[in-house]
């Protein structure tokens, strides 16, 4: 008989592990609150950069927050609230902010990326149409020091291929006619690539269809029963959507679903900032990282997508035109003709955040058949494929089903990621050691 996954959230993890395990020949039904990639997956930069595994909290993060604090158009912004979960939450994010923990996150998100690259040329190569860039990707400094210290934090990545090199200012430039006379660095990453997230979530979500993935859009998973460890349906409203297996990939809300399932996660927004530039005054070719200032510029079909800001205590949509200003205001600095006209177009999104900056994949304490896939942060397009992978080893796992060797391979290198290591009080394993 058939295996039938149920996927709550129909974003780019979504759509990613739905098409892995149609392929893998199971019945597949994704369902959603909305349409597909109505969360942060159509709202992103798009890039596929293993080069940037690196996990959020990070040494020195502390400090650079209070320090942007006072600043209202800042690129990271702790919103001060008492709210308990938000409360825990940083604290939590804070205790991983050491250097040992930010190796450690490094060491498991290079092994998580290893394939990533192939994994997204492999979906084109099996027909799924999307708007694919191979022309790289280039970070831009405003001095030396700030280079090498990205380039410090890069040299894992070339394990698995992924190189940064370093430029000069002017080498930047005969790369990026664009760029200003303040820009005094840069680092050259020729292995990175970019998508039109919004082609990619059509183009997943067609692909699926012809896989036989049933689409349930519009439903609201308010529920989710349960006979003791095994999940054997969840609700939406009162429709009933039975399964052999459920997979939570719900973006921001996984935290609440996976409460739901009797296993609360630690998961936040961090809010981000975006828009398209129509105007044609600047002409990009790599996807390009304002080292400084934070913000992501992504050369897309007829526009410049720019996105940044980091925002944490902030789950709403709404703008606030500060923070746009405030990309914009940056923009300007590296790309002296971008036009400071007020954007009229800007969007935000919500990342799923963990306090550990590693996602959460794999089954879920307590429950024989729910998994996780979530809390990729600002890798969620990046690391959705290889999520997909491990997600679709661990079912085979789960239901003793004879997979390939490199399944037993890729459970292991999924360990980091385990939704257990949120077990202990103090949110994370490795904190609570500590
Ligand atoms: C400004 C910005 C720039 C970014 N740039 C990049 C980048 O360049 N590269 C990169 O790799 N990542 C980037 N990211 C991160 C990336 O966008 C996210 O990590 C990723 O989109 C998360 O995907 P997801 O599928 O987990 O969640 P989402 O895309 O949020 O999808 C979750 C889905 O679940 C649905 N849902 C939620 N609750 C329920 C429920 N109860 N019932 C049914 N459905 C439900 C939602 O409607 C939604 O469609 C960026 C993010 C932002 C905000």
């Amino acid at each position: 008989m058939t295996e039938k996954a149920v996927i709550v959230g129909a974003g780019m993890v979504g759509l990613a592990t739905a098409y892995r395990l149609a392929r893998d020949g199971l019945d597949v039904t994704v369902v959603d609150t909305g349409r597909s990639g109505a969360g942060a997956s159509t709202r992103n930069a798009g890039w596929i950069v293993p080069v940037m595994s690196t996990p959020v909290p990070a040494p020195g993060m502390l400090g650079k927050a209070l320090r942007w604090m006072a600043r209202k158009d800042s690129p990271l912004h702790i919103r001060p609230s008492l709210r308990p979960d938000h409360v825990r939450f940083i604290a939590s994010m804070l205790r991983h902010c050491n250097s040992r923990d930010y190796q450690h996150g490094i060491e498991a998100l290079v092994a998580l990326n290893e394939r990533t690259v192939s994994l997204f040329d492999g979906y084109q190569q099996d027909g799924v149409r999307f708007e694919y860039h191979r022309t790289g990707h280039l970070l831009v400094f405003r001095t030396r020091d700030a280079m090498h210290a990205h380039r410090a934090d890069f040299v894992p990545m070339e394990r698995i291929g992924h190189t940064a090199v370093p430029l000069s200012g002017d080498e930047a430039r005969d790369l990026e006619p664009a760029l200003g006379p303040y820009v005094q660095a840069g680092l050259q990453c020729t292995q990175e690539r970019h998508v039109d997230p919004a082609t990619l979530i059509e183009g997943l979500e067609q692909r699926c269809r012809k896989l036989g993935v049933r689409f349930l859009h519009g439903r609201h998973v308010t529920s989710i029963r349960s006979e003791g460890a095994l999940t054997t349906s969840v609700l939406a409203g009162d429709e009933e959507i039975g399964g052999d297996l459920f997979v939570l990939a719900a973006g921001v809300h996984s935290g609440a679903l996976s409460r739901l399932a009797g296993f609360p996660l630690p998961i936040q927004p961090g809010k981000g900032y975006g828009f398209d530039d129509t105007s044609g005054s600047v002409k990009l070719r790599h996807s390009v990282y304002l080292g400084e200032a934070k913000v992501a510029i992504t050369p897309l079909s007829g526009r410049l997508r720019f996105a940044g800001t980091m925002e944490f205590g902030s789950s709403d949509s709404t703008v606030a035109p500060h923070r746009v200003r405030g990309i914009i205001r940056s923009a300007g600095e590296y790309l002296p003709d971008f036009p400071p006209a007020p954007q009229q177009h800007a969007w935000t999104g919500l990342r799923p955040m963990t306090p550990d900056g590693l996602p959460v994949i794999g089954p879920l304490p307590g429950k024989e058949n729910v998994f996780v896939a979530s809390g990729h942060g600002m890798l969620g397009v990046t690391l959705a494929p290889m999520t997909a992978e491990i997600i679709a080893a661990q079912v085979k796992i789960a239901a003793q089903v004879k997979g390939e060797e490199r399944d037993a391979d890729i459970a292991t290198m999924a360990r980091p990621f385990s939704p257990q290591r949120f077990a202990r009080r103090g949110h994370g394993k490795r904190s609570a050691d500590h």
